[in-house]
């Protein structure tokens, strides 16, 4: 790990302004109220309330649930309003947005295409629509995406082949990993093998939701029966020491999500999360939002609640800023390039605010500005 570096303050705006990546960001998590209302107005569907603070209230935005499934509960209501393809192109392209607009510069978008049916859409439609909103957020943005096909624990393994066989269809083509979404407790990841098969055997990308409602057992099946490249929370991961070593050392990457773990109970508080403990063992943690709307998070929130939770500093945000970037299902040398371009970015940044504050602090030694979150 890099040494101490606490001269320069970690603030709002530069970690705003530095490059970000965004792993774990679910579609159907990630809408904004506004086009949530918009939606349901122009196909004449039911919402559980009518307006901007009703809707945030109804999906729970940043509350306090009883467990996971309490909290998976809000995605019913999203996915009432993205049941057809030019709802699905249109909050895919505003999810990118709204990432690029806080400087993501790669970001993975998920979900589960199944649930998007209801309206008669064919799987093949349903995955296309929200490729060609990222496209069309890639050719407005400087951003790149990927997008990842979810199975859903709780439904078949059938369901889940058939999923497989749609993530097999769009490889190369916007398609960049398979997942293992919903209610973790009671579902394990080893009765879907069959689809994890087809995707291992067709060399895609995996990663699984593990260990944020269930113990390491379910990041060992996660690993070692489904092939997983990454790991979804996994904060339950200190809890088994081996398995912990393990990760750290076949540098599987963490896709960790802070405010949501909270939320879903998977952590009693912040200050009891393991975040700190795996940094701190070189464990390749990356920070993500999980949900923009229904955890009521950003990119931004994400790095800034770690950074003010434990004093992270300038050294700590790149190291963990690095980790993003190179755990993202990018071709490696892609990776590489992009990788090298954001530490530079991040380099010319903490340049540029360190002047502006060694300048601030001339003038005024005592009245700085002070890490805000
Ligand atoms: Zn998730």
């Amino acid at each position: 790990m890099p040494q101490r570096n606490e001269d320069f303050k970690i603030t709002r705006e530069f970690v705003h302004a530095m490059p970000k990546s965004d792993l774990h960001c679910h579609l159907d998590g990630s809408l904004r109220v506004e086009t949530i209302l918009e939606l349901a107005k122009e196909e004449g569907i039911d919402l559980p309330a009518a307006d901007v603070p009703g809707m945030r209230e109804a999906v729970h935005a940043g509350k306090l649930c009883d467990d996971l499934v309490d909290y998976l509960k809000a995605f019913d209501i999203t996915c009432r309003v993205l049941q057809t393809q030019s709802a699905l192109e249109r909050v895919a392209f505003e999810l990118a947005e709204d990432a690029a607009r806080e400087n993501v510069k790669y970001l993975e978008v998920r979900y589960a295409p199944i649930l998007h049916t209801l309206g008669g859409l064919r799987l093949d439609q349903i995955v296309q629509a929200v490729l060609d909103g990222l496209d069309r957020a890639e050719r407005t943005y400087d951003l790149r995406t990927g997008l990842i096909i979810c199975g859903i624990r709780n439904m078949t393994p059938e369901t889940s082949l058939r999923i497989a066989e749609l993530a097999v269809a769009f490889k190369n083509r916007g398609v960049v990993g398979f997942d293992l979404a919903g209610a973790e407790y009671d579902h394990p990841a080893k009765a879907h093998r069959d689809a994890f098969q087809l995707i291992r055997n067709n060399n895609i990308n995996v990663t699984i939701h593990a260990g944020e409602a269930y113990g390491p057992e379910s990041i060992h099946q996660a690993i070692h029966a489904c092939g997983s490249h990454r790991i979804g929370h996994g904060t339950r991961l200190k809890e088994s020491g081996d398995l912990l070593n393990f990760v750290a050392d076949h540098r599987i990457p963490l896709e960790i999500c802070l405010k949501s773990n909270i939320q879903t109970r998977a952590v009693p508080s912040l200050a009891a999360h393991p975040f700190r403990f795996y940094l701190d063992l070189g464990l390749r943690v990356t920070l993500n939002t999980d949900n923009r709307l229904i955890t009521d998070t950003t990119v931004t929130d994400e790095y800034l609640l770690a950074a003010k939770q434990w004093s992270l500093d300038v050294d700590e945000l790149k190291w963990i800023m690095v980790n993003g970037f190179k755990s993202g299902f990018l071709p490696f040398r892609e990776k590489t390039l992009l990788t090298r371009r954001v530490v530079t970015e991040y380099d010319e940044l903490v340049q540029k605010f360190r002047a502006k504050q060694n300048a601030a602090s001339k003038k005024a030694p005592k009245a700085q500005d002070q890490p805000s979150a």
